[in-house]
């Protein structure tokens, strides 16, 4: 049974992950992020095992509301896993909460209304600029008033027609720098959150030479289902590894036309990867289904619209940016949580 690896809130799920992590003997670190409305904020890292040459990276939470998939993960390792990796000789870094804020206000943005995930820009890239395509879709995607009834089916669908899934994907999602107030918006500088990761993540993984990092994310894909999304070239050799260790099927390049994902800028895992070039590491962005694409960013698009727009504290938004990130369905936690941890599993075999 994994579902009860599931929080109710951001503070339950890091006590658990706290008491978990002592429990298994791990050094546990907490970093404090500051916002205006809530001063109990920590990224949490957990590490066990020290001296080893291979050492496995799970991150959670960089989008928030996504951390209740990630957190129940981490947990159910915590619980389940750590004698076998322990066995394995395999150092095991756990962080937790990247994007606390949002996690506690149930946000898939931080406390400067900034996707993480939008927020990792090499030294030679600039945090401004909007694709044209986001541009064009300002007004709809970010209305400045008040949620209201409205056909948002309908008008997502036309311009579906209007501009193709894919480009509008690509175009809206992909990541903007010129509207602070939208959604995928990247921020003007490095966040408090990318800044604590840039700083600590060497003495976190410290000697290891051989990394294998999944940053975990709900939302993109079939219901139940999952992919490991990958920033590599698809015929490098860190494509071909994770394509022979978890199937074809299985992995995707960020940037597959009809597929899941999308390419973005300022990408998590595009930043360590450049930051560990001289080390043998490797990374996917492991992302299970929910809901359809129209629901998901309806959902994302009413929830930032009700933050900066309804005064009232309309939560019902929020409710349904957590469903859609995160169902109440207890088939669907338990089956994306063993999945999970097979890929966990499976991943430490082959490192
Ligand atoms: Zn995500």
């Amino acid at each position: 049974m994994n579902a009860p690896c599931f929080s109710s809130d951001y503070r339950q799920a890091r006590s658990r992950f706290r008491q978990a992590a002592t429990r298994a003997g791990a050094q546990l670190y907490s970093y404090a992020v500051q916002s205006k409305s809530d001063h109990d904020l920590t990224v949490d890292v957990a590490i066990i095992g020290e001296g080893y040459e291979r050492a496995l990276v799970i991150t959670s939470g960089v989008h928030g509301v996504e951390g209740f998939f990630g957190s129940a993960l981490q947990l159910a390792m915590l619980q389940q896993q750590v004698e076998t990796l322990q066995q394995l000789q395999i150092k095991i870094v756990l962080v937790h909460a990247v994007n606390p804020y949002g996690f506690a206000q149930l946000r898939r943005f931080n406390e400067d209304n900034v996707d993480l995930n939008r927020n990792f820009l090499l030294a030679e890239e600039r945090y401004s600029g909007a694709p044209a395509g986001y541009r064009r879709l300002n007004d709809f995607l970010n209305p400045q008033s008040p949620p209201s009834f409205e056909l948002f089916r309908l008008k997502a669908l036309w311009n579906i027609w209007r501009f193709g899934l894919e480009a509008l994907k690509e175009s809206v999602a992909g990541g903007q720098y010129d509207y602070p107030e939208g959604i995928f918006y990247g921020g003007s500088q490095a966040c408090q959150s990318s800044v604590l990761v840039q700083r600590h993540i060497d003495s976190w993984v410290g000697q290891s030479e051989s990394l294998l990092h999944l940053d975990l994310h709900t939302g993109l894909g079939a219901y139940g289902s999952y992919k490991l999304l990958l920033s590599d070239e698809i015929d490098s050799p860190n494509y071909r590894w994770f394509a022979d260790t978890y199937g074809d099927e299985i992995v995707e390049p960020l940037a597959a036309t009809g597929g899941t994902a999308y390419s973005v800028s300022g990408h998590f895992g595009s930043w360590m990867r450049d930051h560990f070039k001289q080390r043998d590491y490797r990374f996917a962005g492991a992302e299970f289904g929910t809901y359809g694409v129209i629901r998901v960013l309806a959902s994302i698009r009413a929830e930032n619209r009700a933050y900066h727009y309804d005064k009232s504290g309309n939560r019902a938004a929020a409710r349904e940016l957590l469903e859609c990130f995160c169902p109440a369905d207890s088939a669907w936690r338990e089956s994306v949580l063993s999945a999970a941890l097979g890929v966990v599993k499976r991943g430490c075999s082959a490192l």
